[in-house]
């Protein structure tokens, strides 16, 4: 079984770390109603995806 050789030191595993961080998720408004949505999404609100409605009253299945 592959073992480490040496025991990571607290600086190496907090450089190790640095990348592990999550970002906040983007959002964008809603052309048609102004709400805040996701990018590449429909619109929670109201149904639109590039300014044309999709669904019925915007309830995603
Ligand atoms: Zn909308």
């Amino acid at each position: 079984m592959a073992v480490p050789k040496s025991k990571i030191s607290p600086s190496r595993r907090g450089m190790r770390r640095s990348h592990d961080k999550l970002s906040a998720a983007k959002t964008h408004e809603c052309p048609n109603c102004g709400e805040i949505k996701r990018p590449h999404h429909l619109c929670p609100a109201c149904g639109h995806y590039r300014e044309r409605e999709v669904t019925e009253g915007g309830d995603i299945a």
